[in-house]
């Protein structure tokens, strides 16, 4: 199993690593700094570089379990054993983990002061969406929510990542709302991602360190798309604030 140091430092840029499986669908690492697609986030892009070779990285994927660099096409791979240095690109991670805190912000605004529990949501670097199971929506309710939000931003609350036992999280009200069940049961420890005092659920995607770091939200649009089944539209600002890596 590769080791996924992105569960643990979102800011770990690169690292050297070996290549341990090279197949027509990618290659395999015995550890990597990249996000495989899941759970709304898409997949890290970036470079793996050797002695005699480079390759552009163009996503990054869950396969057999395994976490896959998937090549540009045409590409040349490592072999297997190669030592690599792979990087991600820096930029896109870094908007996307700010996109990605800011629909977890969002998601505890919009339970604790509307009662409305989220359905689904996807993410772009920059521009997301989160989908509500909720009554009303209007232009004001789109207003509202992005005030709380910004204020909730800039009051900088911390982001925590930990890991709790399978068992512990099952009975954990937090994690109950936010459908921990649902996690493949062979899933344990279960990661879980903590803004303090805003939202708290199992995770497995990247997030910037506090809530000040997201920058400025604007909610785009909120759509009603059936009978209790609203979408909120959101994009953060351009300006990323200080998202300095640990290399
Ligand atoms: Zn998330």
């Amino acid at each position: 199993m590769t080791d996924e140091i992105c569960s643990r430092d979102a800011y770990q840029v690169s690292t050297d690593a070996a290549v341990v499986e090279v197949g027509d669908d990618g290659v395999i690492l015995d550890r990597t700094v990249f996000y495989a697609r899941g759970g709304g986030q898409p997949g890290d892009t970036g470079t793996l570089r050797w002695h005699v070779g480079e390759v552009r990285v163009v996503d990054t994927v869950k396969a057999r379990g395994e976490v896959l660099h998937v090549l540009e096409p045409e590409a040349t791979p490592p072999s297997v054993g190669a030592a690599v240095f792979a990087e991600i690109d820096w930029a896109r991670r870094h908007t996307l983990m700010r996109t990605h805190t800011a629909l977890h912000a969002l998601s505890g605004i919009v339970f604790t002061d509307y009662g409305a529990k989220v359905t689904g949501g996807n993410m772009e670097p920059g521009i997301a969406r989160m989908d509500f199971e909720l009554d009303g929506i209007s232009q004001e309710f789109g207003r509202e929510v992005e005030a709380k939000l910004n204020v909730a931003l800039q009051q900088d609350h911390p982001v925590h990542v930990g890991f709790i036992p399978r068992a512990e999280a099952l009975t954990d009200p937090d994690l109950i709302r936010t459908k921990v069940s649902l996690i493949p049961e062979a899933v344990d420890p279960i990661r879980v991602v903590d803004i303090v005092g805003l939202d708290r659920q199992a995770d497995g995607g990247t997030h910037v360190r506090s809530t000040r770091e997201v920058g400025h939200v604007r909610v785009v649009k909120t759509e009603n798309k059936g009978k209790t089944f609203r979408r909120i539209r959101i994009e953060v600002a351009d300006k990323a604030q200080a998202g300095t890596p640990s290399i």
